[in-house]
């Protein structure tokens, strides 16, 4: 188990920056996830870990001890590549051994290791094939044991499930996660695009967005436990890449504020939410957010039309069109039997609605955040 520190840690590549500014600590066994939309440097700042890369400013600390200037093989990191980056003329066994015998480790020593490995990833009977001679799943359980037996102080993961089909990518995620507590929590850093596994696998995420054309902001949009950045997404974009379906932005005004409420305006329609209202004016062009699984279909005094519908079977996403806005409204919905043109009655409520300023920053929740789903309902106004 180790704990790495970053401070300060900024890349560019020649006079492009492309991560800036990051202050970020690991804890020791703490499964870590990089994620964000492709070109934000997630690869790069793992390869900064490993030391494939140097920063450009800034200082990397592991176990409390500055390895900037450490080459990779002085780190006792671990990295699983997308491309599993296995020897093709060597067998799966000797893919294993190869870099323990290069760092003269007994040969007792390295068949245990080996063992071990074998029997955590379930490779038995596959020692002696060579790399062309396995699946895709059975490739990337060999790098993962490969990476094993080194012993590492910290495994790095980079994509390493971008390559398997939809089935095996939802399996081999599931040995990831039983590798980190089979390993006695060894420190992982795992980098993905993609949300769900994100989420799934992370204690906490980082997400990561690109500079382009955000000045000299840091790189880190937030870091946190996953339901951390479900629930309370600290900007507009952290809240549009964590969820899917995204959540449903609607372009809104300030109306008036209450005690631990907002009122705002979508066109005339009038929506409460319990926020703070500290800072805002009435008046004020505001984003409203509600993800999918929170629209109430059947309830309320509103209503829309249905100018969409896709059953996936548990549920249906049912797409409404509101007064005056230019994308729809999307809603999950347990109901099979809505159709397209049916006028729906339905309820943002009060508790579940996300309020982002001009400048994309989220209004922070204030006392009621933690009222349950089941009993969110408009919050009384003052002043409206
Ligand atoms: P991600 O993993 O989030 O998709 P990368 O870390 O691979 O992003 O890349 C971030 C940005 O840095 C991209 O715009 C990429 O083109 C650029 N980049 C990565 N490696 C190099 C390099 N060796 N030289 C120049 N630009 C690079």
């Amino acid at each position: 188990m180790s704990r790495i520190e970053l401070r300060g840690v900024s890349k560019r590549f020649g006079n492009t920056p492309v991560l800036n500014d990051i202050d970020l600590t690991i804890a020791a066994g703490e499964f870590c996830v990089f994620v964000g939309p492709s070109g934000c440097g997630k690869s790069t700042l793992l390869r900064l870990l490993a030391g494939l890369e140097d920063p450009s400013a800034g200082e990397i600390e592991i176990d409390a001890v500055r390895v900037n200037e450490l080459p990779p093989a002085r780190r006792n990191v671990a990295m699983v590549f997308q491309s599993y980056a296995l020897y093709p003329h060597m067998s799966v066994h000797q893919n294993m051994a190869f870099g323990l015998q290069h760092r003269q480790l007994p040969a007792g020593e390295i068949e245990g290791r080996i063992a071990e490995a074998v029997r955590i990833l379930q490779l038995d009977g596959l020692l002696q094939r060579r790399p062309k001679e396995l699946s895709g799943g059975q490739r990337q359980r060999v790098a993962i044991a490969r990476a094993i037996v080194r012993q590492p102080k910290v495994f790095l993961f980079d994509e390493p499930l971008s390559n398997l089909d939809a089935a095996l990518r939802v399996q081999t995620r599931l040995e990831i996660a039983r590798l980190h507590r089979a390993l006695g929590l060894a420190s992982m850093v795992y980098v993905t695009h993609d949300q769900v596994e994100a989420m799934t696998l992370a204690d906490r995420i980082v997400l990561l967005q690109p500079l382009a054309g955000r000045g000299d902001a840091p790189s880190v949009a937030q870091a946190g436990p996953p339901l951390e950045l479900y629930h309370h997404p600290a900007n507009r974009f952290v809240a549009g890449f964590i969820g899917s379906p995204a959540m449903n932005f609607i372009e809104a005004k300030v109306k008036s504020l209450g005690d631990g409420c907002v009122l705002a305006d979508v066109h005339g329609m009038p929506c409460a939410a319990r926020l703070s209202p500290q800072g805002l004016t009435p008046g004020e062009p505001v984003t409203l957010g509600i993800r999918p699984e929170h629209v109430l279909l059947g309830q309320g005094t509103q209503r829309a039309r249905v100018s969409h519908v896709e059953r996936l079977g548990e549920l249906s996403h049912v797409y409404l069109d509101l007064p005056g806005a230019s994308v729809p409204l999307l809603a999950k919905s347990p109901r099979d039997d809505i159709a397209i043109g049916d006028l729906l009655p339905f309820a943002l409520p009060a508790a579940a609605l996300h309020l982002f300023r001009a400048d994309g920053v989220a209004q922070a929740r204030g006392a009621l955040a933690e009222v349950p789903v089941e009993a969110r309902e408009a919050a009384p106004t003052r002043g409206s």
